[in-house]
């Protein structure tokens, strides 16, 4: 069976799907690899690590040529895949309508990551954990790299220069590492998030937790782990706290969101106007609307109040190699998951737990659920 890895061609994608090391575990189950020339160029990853782990590499109708299995991190064009092929990467599928179509139309088997069920089982797949967590961990220090002041408290002959103020909205994954990596850097940690498990998280890791606690909140988290929108009465009740909490701030992190849903609005224009000058905000969840008025998808914006607001897009490829290391190991599981080892290659059992949830284009179709019109 052959498997093709591509070069992603998306506008800020720096990643690749696989490494040298992962390359050598395909080839240990039977598979052959066939890498596109500089696929993990920008992940620091030369073409010959790939052709010394023991890859070809070449260009992309080569690569493709006879590819059973196609990996890649933002997923191809439809035009020149193999008919039958399955394709392995984070499709964004609520938003990619019209490719999925194209998938669909040339018999491609289409696996969304992103829609990696959160069970024990599936959890070294999950690719949504593996990015937000450096995303988390580089917006800090993004934002470190901004602020023109300290993190930690310094007492020197010269004064004593007080810690920064870390304010973090929405502790998931990403929060979670935001807390943590503030901490270490020495400033004081505060955060928020609506579903009330988080409160022991945040202060598991040295940070205060601030929220707003009504009947509410204790229904907040769905099944699946997942936040719900909440209602207009609890967003005014969390406006309220937001607006007495973030004056104090000198740098937010904001990575709050809702699956399938747009990003809440967490902090408005106006509230942001009470920050000092020279405090930062990051808003890791620019991509899906924002949870910050006035953050801008690609752009550093400094308000008149002289507040930054950084709005990177595709923050775990501001972490290329890293990134692509897991990321390329989270695939290396799911194929490892369903290979067969006599047939070597890999079968994808209609009735198993994993493939009904991230299968959207089978059999000519958009086969999932969630995405039916
Ligand atoms: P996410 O990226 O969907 O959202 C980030 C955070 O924003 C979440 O904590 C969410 O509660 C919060 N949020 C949403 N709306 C908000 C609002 N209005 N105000 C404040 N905060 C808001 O979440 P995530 O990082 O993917 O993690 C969600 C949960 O899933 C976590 O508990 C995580 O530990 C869990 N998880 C489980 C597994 C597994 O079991 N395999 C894997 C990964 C994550």
């Amino acid at each position: 069976m052959k498997i093709a890895v591509l070069k992603d061609s998306a506008a800020h994608e720096k990643r690749v799907a696989a490494t040298p090391e992962t390359v050598r575990k395909f080839i240990a189950l039977g598979a052959s690899v066939a890498v596109e020339t500089r696929a993990g160029a920008d992940a620091n990853i030369a073409d010959q690590a790939f052709i010394d782990a023991g890859a070809s590499v070449g260009d992309r109708a080569a690569t493709l040529a006879d590819a059973k299995l196609i990996l890649s991190v933002q997923g191809p064009d439809a035009a020149g895949l193999p008919a039958g092929a399955v394709v392995v990467a984070s499709l964004n599928p609520f938003q990619s309508g019209e490719r999925l179509a194209a998938y669909a139309g040339g018999q491609i088997t289409a696996l969304a990551m992103e829609f990696m069920p959160r069970i024990t089982r599936a959890q070294s797949m999950d690719i949504l954990s593996s990015q937000a967590n450096l995303a988390g961990y580089k917006s800090v220090i993004d934002a470190a790299e901004r602020y023109g002041r300290a993190f930690p408290m310094m007492m020197t002959a010269a004064g004593t220069i007080s810690a920064a103020r870390v304010f973090v909205m929405g502790v998931g994954v990403a929060g979670l590492q935001a807390i943590a990596t503030a901490k270490r850097l020495g400033a004081v940690v505060s955060a928020t998030d609506v579903r009330l498990a988080t409160k022991e998280q945040i202060m598991s890791l040295g940070g205060k937790p601030v929220f707003v606690e009504d009947e509410e909140t204790k229904a907040a988290e769905t099944s699946g782990g997942y936040a719900r929108e909440m209602s207009d009465a609890y967003k005014a009740k969390q406006a309220a706290l937001v607006s007495e909490t973030i004056a104090k701030q000198d740098i937010v992190i904001t990575t709050a969101l809702i699956p399938g849903r747009p990003a809440p609005r967490l902090v408005t224009a106006a509230q942001v106007a009470t920050m000092k000058p020279g405090s930062v905000i990051v808003d890791l969840a620019v991509e899906q609307g924002g949870n910050v008025e006035g953050s801008v998808a690609g752009e550093t914006v400094v308000t008149e109040g002289g507040v930054t607001i950084i709005g990177h897009i595709n923050y775990p490829s501001r972490l290329a190699t890293d990134a692509s290391a897991l990321f390329a190991r989270n695939l290396l599981t799911l194929v490892t998951t369903f290979w067969d080892k006599e047939a070597k290659m890999l079968v994808l059992p209609d009735d198993d737990e994993i493939v009904k949830a991230i299968r959207v284009t089978h059999g000519g179709a958009i086969v999932h659920p969630g995405l039916q019109a």
